[in-house]
């Protein structure tokens, strides 16, 4: 059972937890973060990232290796340990993971998002055996095979071009006739001749026997429905926010809100990332974003705790 304190508790170790606590470690504090389940979150599940500063190509494993070594340097140990709640006594916040409790005078809520779901008949039955969410992870079982990304935002457009040069075919199935995705990751897919875009369409089965076989769809422009047929399926329709354990801070959608110095309603509990509500001219889903989000909440946290613990 544990029972430590620490100045600050990091919750999550994707890029905006890991920002935060190389900058509580740097600033002298002592910190831990906590992850449920893999060191550098999403950061793991992304192919080549190009719009990082400072980085023309860095892949998503190499710069979480680069962010942990970074962060274990000032001593933060990063355990792999599931927090299921966070209780405020006030000065002592309670972190309850499920092997026990850490003590810390702030905590960063940094838990990120996770993948949204198509919610069509088969899609779950069918997870792991031709449906998947990570294109990362899956996409080599689909080698020389034909696959479906369904979405148009960055990530489905930007996965199809990764799966590419491994699948024989891809096809992009998009519910609108235009793509909401940056630019320059458009250009590639439209180059790539072994993707095909079916616009206006949406899948509403996901059909088999033991492993994914093929797609119902409907073409909306015509209200056709028809079948095809694929080895597997990518679903990137995007992400909610991985908050369900935070109580009382969080808006209708889930999404943690703060202050300007990335505080919640709660003295001592920030957030930062992903996870943190979307204001209006947020660009949410950038590394960068988080890793700007990362640093100020772990500025504010070395403030309020100064100004907490030694006034
Ligand atoms: P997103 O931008 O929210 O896009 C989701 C896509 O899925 C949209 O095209 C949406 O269609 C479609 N969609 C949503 N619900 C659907 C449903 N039920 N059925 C069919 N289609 C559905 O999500 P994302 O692409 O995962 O990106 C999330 C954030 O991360 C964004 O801010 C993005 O910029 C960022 N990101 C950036 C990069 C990068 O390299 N710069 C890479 C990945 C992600 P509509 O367009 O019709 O709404």
């Amino acid at each position: 059972m544990q029972n430590e304190e620490y100045d600050v508790v990091v919750v999550g170790s994707g890029p905006a937890g890991l920002t935060s606590a190389l900058y509580a470690g740097r600033s002298g504090r002592s910190c831990i973060v906590l992850e449920k389940l893999s060191i550098g979150g999403q950061l793991t599940l992304i192919d080549v990232i190009e719009n990082y500063p400072g980085f023309k190509r860095i892949s998503g494993p190499e710069l979480a290796k680069r962010l942990e070594e970074q962060v274990r340097e000032y001593n933060v140990p990063i355990r792999i340990e599931e927090v299921t709640k966070i209780v405020d006594k006030g000065e002592r916040k309670i972190v309850n993971t499920v092997e026990g409790e850490y003590i810390g005078k702030a905590v960063i809520i940094a838990t990120g998002t996770k993948p949204k779901q198509l919610n069509v008949p088969g899609e779950r039955e069918f997870y792991g055996r031709g449906v998947s969410y990570c294109a990362l992870c899956d996409g080599y079982f689909f080698k020389n095979k034909v696959v479906a990304v369904v979405g148009g935002g960055d990530s489905a457009v930007k996965e199809a071009v990764y799966l590419s040069n491994l699948a024989k075919k891809v096809y992009i199935i998009h519910r609108r006739n235009s793509f909401r995705a940056e630019k320059e990751i458009q250009k590639k897919a439209f180059a790539t001749e072994n993707i095909e875009i079916l616009w206006s369409t949406v899948v509403t089965s996901v059909n088999g026997s033991n492993f994914v076989e093929s797609l119902s769809l409907k073409d909306l422009k015509n209200n056709r429905e028809y079948t095809l047929p694929v080895d597997g399926l990518f679903i990137y329709v995007g992400f909610s926010p991985s908050t369900e354990i935070f109580e009382g801070v969080k808006n209708e959608e889930g999404f943690i809100v703060v202050d300007g110095n990335m505080m919640t309603s709660i003295p001592g509990i920030f957030a930062a990332g992903d996870c943190v509500v979307q204001f209006k001219e947020r660009a949410w889903g950038q590394i960068s974003v988080c890793v700007g989000d990362g640093a100020k909440a772990a500025i504010s946290a070395d403030e309020y705790i100064s100004k907490m613990f030694t006034e």
